[in-house]
């Protein structure tokens, strides 16, 4: 058992933390994990790259032509016109013999730039009749020619390991004639929400209990991750029952989530748990919504209690969740993208903690983007988080915000989260 440092911000009435120094300590406290397996090249996609793709060879292979048009030797200006020998097209190169003065080769597109040969005339700067060719336009040594090694040189790294992989990259490794390829292993993440007023989907509600949203937020949002995921349901607040999630959490997952009952009294449960269990931090944070998020680990899994109110969940998870677990599978660090527009209409906000607003950004007439409010910020309101496309970002000492103000704003990637 880890005793919990007295941090500054630990606890139920300690002084907030910034979302940043938050995230400083849970980096410091992770460790990436281990475990690698080697996939089909398309299987790849959206996993994580765990070695290095290097070129086994020049690419492209050979210099080749970027027009269509002839191949010709530089020297040869004054012996216009030329004398057209042969051809060569993409995949059937010419190889009969090297460039004698005075003559050239048809070359189209991708064609090897045959032996002897140094520049490539395009094909609307001469003027052909029968075998010979007149060159309108003489062009300079090495013109619309692509270099062998322009694009990769033979020992390139051309992708290193902690690249989450994408579409460009699944060509850029093929183009290099590599067909399997070492991958970190999924993170498994188990997840539960928390709460005697929940009920799952398909049971009745009895007075003063809702539906449990939570476990579809995070089941969408884990599932963009490319992780695999171990659903524990709904977890009553009671310890015995708490327990029971945690340790089947910790033998099956490298990470535990629950969200609700991180506020004071119901929070304590599982800070005992997680103590006996391994370690536990609980941090207010400086951000809204989302304040309180316990952080851990139990047994051998990494613990987040998120807050349980749905909006919450959503910017906790996106805020702290999402750069732990990129952490955890050794992802390079690649921050959000924001970046700042005009506001349309004000918005409201009191000094003191960095807010998350929820934003629509529009294109406007002139093609710049805007962004405006959904209106009702409550962290309830989960209908704000679905019509959003964006957050706006507003800093902890930031005061109300006017229209026409500029703003930050973090877009979510695919429309929605
Ligand atoms: P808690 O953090 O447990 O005090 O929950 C804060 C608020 O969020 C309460 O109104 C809960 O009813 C609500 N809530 C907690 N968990 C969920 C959930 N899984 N789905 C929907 N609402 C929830
Ligand atoms: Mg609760």
């Amino acid at each position: 058992m880890t005793q919990t440092p007295e941090l500054p911000g630990c606890g139920h009435d300690a002084p907030a933390i910034a979302l940043a120094e938050a995230l400083d300590r849970i980096r410091a406290l992770l460790e990436p994990i281990d475990g690698q397996h080697r996939v089909a090249l398309r299987s790849g996609l959206g996993e994580v790259l765990a070695q290095p793709i290097v070129a086994p060879a020049a690419v492209p292979a050979h210099d080749n032509a970027a027009m269509d048009g002839y191949a010709i030797r530089h020297s040869d200006a004054d012996r216009d016109p030329l004398q057209v020998v042969g051809s060569a097209f993409a995949g059937h190169p010419y190889t009969d013999r090297t460039l004698a003065p005075g003559e050239c080769v048809r070359i189209m597109t991708g064609g090897v730039v045959p032996d002897g040969a140094d520049a490539v005339v395009m094909q609307e700067r001469v003027h052909a009749s029968g075998d010979t060719v007149e060159v309108r336009h003489w062009p300079e040594q090495g013109e619309n020619i692509r270099l062998a090694g322009e694009d990769l040189a033979p020992g390139d790294t051309i992708l290193a390991p902690g690249r989450r992989l994408n579409a460009a990259d699944l060509g850029l490794i093929a183009s290099v004639g590599q067909a399997e390829i070492w991958v970190k292993r999924p993170l498994r993440v188990a997840f539960f929400s928390t709460g005697d007023e929940l009920r799952s989907l398909g049971q009745t509600l009895g007075p003063g209990e809702l539906y449990d949203s939570n476990r579809y937020t995070l089941y969408g949002m884990l599932s963009r991750l490319g992780v695999s995921l171990l659903d524990l349901g709904v977890v009553p607040d009671d310890p015995a029952a708490l327990q029971q999630a945690l340790d089947q959490g910790a033998r099956e997952a490298d990470v535990i989530l629950s969200s609700g009952g991180v506020s004071v009294g119901e929070a304590d449960y599982m800070v005992d748990l997680l103590k006996a269990g391994g370690q536990a931090h609980l941090w207010r944070i400086a951000m809204k919504p989302g304040r309180p998020l316990t952080f851990g680990r139990y047994g051998s899994a990494w613990y987040f209690g998120l807050p349980g109110n749905p909006v919450s969940v959503m910017v906790t998870f996106t805020q702290v969740v999402v750069p732990a677990l990129r952490y955890l599978v050794g992802e390079q660090h690649t921050p959000a993208r924001r970046f700042s527009v005009r506001c349309q209409g004000p918005l409201r906000k009191r000094p003191g903690r960095q807010e998350f607003q929820r934003g629509r950004l529009m294109e406007q007439s002139d093609g710049t983007l805007r962004v405006e409010s959904v209106g009702k910020q409550g962290s309830g309101i989960l209908r704000s988080m679905s019509e959003a496309n964006c957050f706006i970002v507003l800093p902890a000492d930031s005061e109300s915000v006017a229209s026409g103000e500029w703003v930050v704003v973090e877009p979510f990637l695919a429309g929605g989260l």
